[in-house]
């Protein structure tokens, strides 16, 4: 015997109930069944929203009723041959117009009780169990309608009735005991002991075939439904979810208590009394394997199966040093509450006894302060208690699974995971069978909860990266070109998937959930961005809602990086080759990392100094490794390194610096690399990253550019101004070379003092053999006391730039080889 329980949406429509005769035709070949089946897909919400607008005297419901009425009609006329149909279509004008009846009568009274509410809602299943039952004998199938309030019996609770389990199991029996009918019986509804009808709560007819299958001692219960059985996460809320093929009864317990509404958390207690499986299934693909819910020992490989979240629920809080060391307060409480009919979904108390907090459902929560406060009067007015407190608009998320027993880590990971993405916890719980971890978060976080933990759990093999980017010049565009060319060798190799969720430059953005292609930009933006707004382009970036979000600033804009403050406020990292941010005041540079620290997001800007050469990182790494570093040299810029390793006090300096600009290695006003600042900027990123407290202030920096030139209104106009000082320069190098020395632009810093200057290097000068447009950074350190440690290559031009940029974006998405992170 196997019980066959059918849900709305299984039979929404009529190809679905097709599907579903075709089924049981099948089944019923095989083994002997009964069917349980739920009323068709939306009609029990449609009938408590007739019902509501009837007792407030809107008469809506009657167009509502019609619909209904139609739609059973129009299901039995196309199920149903022309001889057959006549006494179906009867039958089902005796129920509507009975329903007509009540829902006048609620609305002349005005008066809805609990007793005509279900009497109501209980309408859905008497119709579809009906309609079904006659579809089957029109198939030829020896099909029977059996209305479950004749045989399940429950106490009067009307809306969530108690089913009374020894009388039930013996009217169970009792009727089908004798037959070899196939029962088409309603779910969800039953009856009290006077024959009033109750139902079991909405969701209820999975209750309604475990109850018959355990009366029955059946093989199997089958939950035939629209999802192949149960995901690891709920299908509409987190788009990677995966199959779950086997779970133990106290697994999908758990799972449901906590919101899987897959199935109907009473529903396990009498399949598992009577150890018979639960199968789950989908309808529309019969053929997939589903899950199987039953007693055998957890896959203790997973150490987690399933997320589940109950979307609102209101968080109370019970705050006192009266309740230290009181026996019996928390027994209190409770009674409290379970007298006031207040369902407590979830406890939580600080071990110091010092607060109690319990979540419950947002509806029962006046009634839960209302009590609280009137039976601890006393304790709140003598200061016992100190305040009742209540949050609204929460959710819990709770992680499932047999094999968290005993596995140390679990909620490490799990609480790693939501810190790294900024998402706060407001209260724990950790069943004692350690089978569940639940944590209370605000409702806006709940999709980047179940999506973070859901990835950290079952995703942690492939991670998803979801990028941001600012800045479609040269530097932004070569990063989208490595990106186009890597993304599928990461995937493959690192099982990483970048998703580019935002693009802007300073006219337009264009922000996409799903991704969008690394290749067309800026061009996709003229044609269908919005308008540039960087507070727009993160707020829409964080509605989104997405773990593992990185900003990256491609722009040289004082602008964006005024702006990451907000940004790290918002939990993104944040990869930039913008070097404003580092260079402005102290202050902006030490409260930057302080933010990124509080907020818990990663802030990296290697590209700020020797573009992608490893300088940032070397340095960082050996401050942390307790080395202290003594003195910093190095040649900052390609461009003036190139103009100083070319100059050979022949050619006419002014020349020299002529050509650079035409060989594209200067700015396109090379004053902004002959004045020294940007050098600056960057000695002035690596004191700070060596720990030293340095303003731009405090910086002597040789400008190059010549007084007189300084002024001149066009490029033209400053290298003929640039060229009456040829002579000097050649003084300069001829003196140098005199001495047997060359000239090099060197960025220092030693005992306080951080100069940039043109200096004379000798021979043995770690910079001696410079060449081309290398950049070059010695750090002197008490470890590399002799000969210092040298990083020495290109460092100037979009494409290593961009390297360094990716390489930033792998550090931070933790691929092995560029993490330091012990996962
Ligand atoms: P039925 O009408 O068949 O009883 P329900 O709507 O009650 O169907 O339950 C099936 C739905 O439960 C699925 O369509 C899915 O959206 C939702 N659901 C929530 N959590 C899960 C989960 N973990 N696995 C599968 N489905 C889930
Ligand atoms: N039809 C009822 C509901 O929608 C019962 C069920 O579908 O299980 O809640
Ligand atoms: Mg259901």
């Amino acid at each position: 015997m196997r019980i066959l329980k059918f849900g709305g949406t299984s039979v929404g429509s009529e190809s679905a109930i097709r599907q579903v005769l075709k089924l049981i035709t099948e089944k019923q070949k095989e083994d002997r069944i009964q069917v349980v089946v739920s009323a068709f897909g939306g009609v029990t919400n449609t009938l408590e929203e007739m019902v509501s607008d009837a007792s407030a005297g809107r008469d809506e419901y009657r167009k509502q009723l019609k619909k209904v009425e139609q739609r059973h009609v129009d299901m039995v006329r196309t199920l149903i041959g022309v001889q057959g149909q006549s006494s179906v279509l009867t039958e089902l004008k005796v129920l509507f117009n009975e329903l007509e009846d009540v829902l006048h009568g609620v609305s002349l009274t005005h008066e809805l009780t609990g007793r005509t509410h279900d009497f109501v809602l209980g309408f859905g299943e008497r119709l579809s169990a009906f309609v079904l039952s006659a579809a089957l004998q029109e198939q030829g199938i020896d099909a029977e309608y059996v209305d479950a309030r004749s045989i399940i019996k429950t106490n009067a609770d009307f809306g969530n009735a108690r089913v009374l389990t020894t009388e039930t199991t013996q009217n169970i029996r009792e009727y089908f005991e004798n037959r070899d009918t196939v029962g088409v019986v309603t779910g969800f509804i039953a009856s009290t002991e006077t024959g009033e009808t109750t139902t079991l709560g909405r969701g209820g007819s999975d209750y309604t075939a475990s109850l018959i299958g355990a009366a029955l001692d059946a093989d199997a219960i089958e939950i035939w439904t629209d999802v192949e059985g149960i995901m690891t996460a709920d299908p509409r809320k987190v788009e990677r979810h995966l199959p779950i093929q086997k779970l133990s009864y106290e697994e999908a317990m758990e799972l449901s208590h906590f919101g899987a509404e897959v199935i109907y958390p009473p529903t396990v207690y009498p399949a598992m009394s009577a150890s018979i499986p639960i199968y789950i299934k989908n309808t529309f693909k019969p053929e997939s394997p589903g899950t199987v819910i039953n007693r055998e020992p957890a896959d203790i490989s997973t150490n987690v199966k399933g997320i589940s979240s109950i979307d609102e629920v209101t968080l109370i809080t019970l705050k006192g040093s009266g309740m230290i060391g009181v026996s019996g307060f928390a027994a209190r409480i409770f009674s409290v509450l379970a007298d006031a009919g207040v369902n407590i979904i979830m406890i939580t108390q600080a071990s110091s006894e010092h607060t109690v907090c319990f979540a419950v459902m947002p509806r029962q929560a006046p009634q839960a302060i209302q009590s609280l406060k009137t039976n601890f009067s006393f304790e709140l007015k003598e200061g016992m208690i100190d305040e009742i407190k209540e949050e609204s608009n929460c959710s819990i998320v709770a992680a499932v699974g047999e094999g968290m027993k005993h596995t140390p880590g679990i909620s490490g990971r799990l609480f790693r995971a939501l810190g790294r993405n900024g998402i706060n916890v407001r209260a724990i719980a950790q069943g004692s069978s350690e089978r569940n971890i639940s944590v209370v978060v605000k409702k806006k976080d709940l999709s980047k909860t179940l999506n973070t933990i859901h990835d950290a759990f079952f995703l942690s093999k492939i991670k998803s990266v979801n990028l941001f980017l600012v800045g479609v010049g040269l530097i932004g565009n070569k990063v989208l070109e490595l990106f186009e060319k890597q993304a599928e060798l990461l995937f493959k190799e690192h099982n990483i998937a970048f998703n580019l969720c935002g693009i802007a430059n300073s006219r337009y953005y264009k922000i996409e959930q799903k991704g969008m292609p690394f290749t067309g930009w800026p061009e996709r933006l003229e044609e269908d961005g919005k308008p540039m707004d960087l507070q727009t382009f993160l707020d829409e970036a964080g509605e989104l809602n997405l773990p593992n979000s990185l900003f990256i600033d491609c722009t040289a804009s004082s602008e964006v990086a005024d702006f990451y403050p907000e940004v790290m406020r918002a939990n993104f990292s944040v990869v930039t080759a913008n070097k404003k941010a580092n260079s402005g005041t102290l202050h902006h540079y030490q409260a930057l990392q302080e933010l990124a620290l509080k907020h818990n997001v990663m802030y990296l800007y290697e590209t700020n100094v020797g573009a992608g050469l490893p300088v940032v990182k070397t340095l960082k790494e050996q401050v942390l490794a307790g080395d202290k570093i003594t003195k910093i040299e190095g040649v900052l810029s390609g461009t003036l390194s190139y103009i100083f390793n070319t100059y050979d006090g022949e050619t006419p300096f002014s020349e020299v610096v002529r050509t650079a600009l035409e060989k594209g290695f200067t700015e396109p006003d090379p004053r902004e690399d002959l004045n020294g600042r940007d050098v600056a900027r960057k000695l002035l990123i690596l004191c700070r990253e060596a720990g030293i407290e340095v303003e731009m202030s405090d910086l002597t920096v040789e400008n190059l550019v010549p007084e007189s030139a300084r002024e001149a209104d066009s490029v033209e106009d400053f290298f003929e101004k640039l060229s009456d000082f040829d002579d000097e320069f050649k003084k300069r190098y001829d003196k140098a070379a005199s001495n047997g020395h060359r000239l090099c632009y060197i960025a220092s810093y030693e005992d306080g003092e951080a100069t940039v200057s043109l200096e004379e290097i000798d021979d043995e000068h770690p910079f001696s053999g410079l060449s081309g447009s290398d950049n070059i950074i010695a750090f002197h350190t008490q470890h590399y006391r002799d000969t210092p440690l040298v990083v020495k290559g290109p460092g100037a031009g979009a494409e290593v730039t961009a390297g360094g940029i990716l390489a930033d974006i792998l550090r931070i998405s933790n691929v092995p080889a560029f993490s330091n992170e012990v996962v």
